[in-house]
């Protein structure tokens, strides 16, 4: 008999919350759709835009290729944020059309769901990666100063961390990424590798919010990653000496806000709810004394 590879952990079988109203989603991605904001970022930064729930956001890369540190918080709550091995575990390794972004515990709900993506068809490269990366992180500069020595300041998790300031959210805020337009696997020794992007000129992802969203991306320093390298023999990134020429390789990220148009929204939202949260009795089994003697099993209250 014919060895069968090990079937996924997490099943999106009939009537499972994994198996996404495939339908639904496909009808908001066509729906006349208002643009509500719209900005770009400029390569080596970051920035953060509102998005409010049952609204759609965009990231395209009109100039070519660039790889993107995706960070989203509850607008609201920024303690329920992006939880990336999760949705990893749950989605995929790589996530694309219909994959969902998973808030962290004790929340453990969709934030936003992928709606349209124009790399889907990527496939696997020869090297086994694949596009829209949650096997990694963002680049950061103790990593950095650690590997070469240098100081740095405009990693992804710096240009996050400046992006939330103006929001209230601060450097703990900052969390682990979904990488978008960058291609990643794992080698043969289990080894984690980048390729370039693959991103073309008016490439884009989108998604649709699932809550009252905090967007914050990152337009990395390593560019499109085709001269990417920190720690020994590296082409490095700093500003004063960029001496691998990265800096040709950084590009701008397109964002862009739209929501449905109204005449049609009822109709194309109708039965879309914010999800809630798994209604988990709370209290992990604890007894918390309320008062002198007295103790009570109490659960957490509901987003
Ligand atoms: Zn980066």
């Amino acid at each position: 008999m014919e060895e069968r590879e090990p079937q996924p952990a997490y099943l999106a079988s009939p009537g499972s919350v994994l198996n996404v109203d495939r339908s639904f989603y496909s009808s908001v991605a066509s729906a006349p759709r208002v643009l509500k904001s719209s900005i770009t970022i400029p390569p080596r930064s970051a920035k953060a835009v509102n998005v409010p729930a049952g609204c759609i956001f965009r990231f395209s890369t009109p100039s070519g290729p660039q790889v993107g540190d995706l960070n989203l918080w509850n607008a609201k709550n920024p303690h329920e944020r992006f939880w990336a091995s999760r949705t990893r575990q749950l989605q995929a390794s790589h996530v694309t059309t219909f994959d969902r972004m998973w808030s962290c515990l004790p929340y453990l709900r969709p934030m936003a769901t992928i709606i349209a993506d124009s790399l889907q068809d990527f496939g696997v490269s020869k090297w086994g990666g694949r596009c829209h990366d949650l096997l990694g992180t963002r680049c950061d500069p103790y990593v950095n100063k650690m590997l070469t020595g240098d100081d740095y300041d405009f990693h992804c998790h710096s240009n996050l961390v400046r992006a939330i300031l103006p929001f209230g959210l601060t450097e703990p805020d900052v969390h682990d990424v979904l990488n978008i337009f960058q291609v990643t696997g794992l080698n043969s020794s289990g080894k984690y590798f980048m390729e370039a992007s693959p991103a073309r000129p008016g490439d884009y992802i989108e998604f649709f919010a699932e809550q009252d969203l905090l967007v914050a991306l990152s337009t990395c320093p390593g560019g499109d990653l085709s001269k990417w390298g920190w720690g020994e023999g590296a082409t490095g990134a700093n500003e004063e000496n960029d001496k691998g020429g990265m800096l040709e390789c950084c590009r701008e990220i397109a964002v862009e806000v739209y929501e449905i148009e109204e005449g049609v929204r009822a109709e194309v939202l109708n039965g879309w709810k914010e999800p809630k949260r798994p209604d988990y009795k709370g209290m992990h089994g604890m007894m918390v004394p309320v008062g002198e003697g007295v103790m009570e099993t109490r659960s957490e209250e509901t987003a």
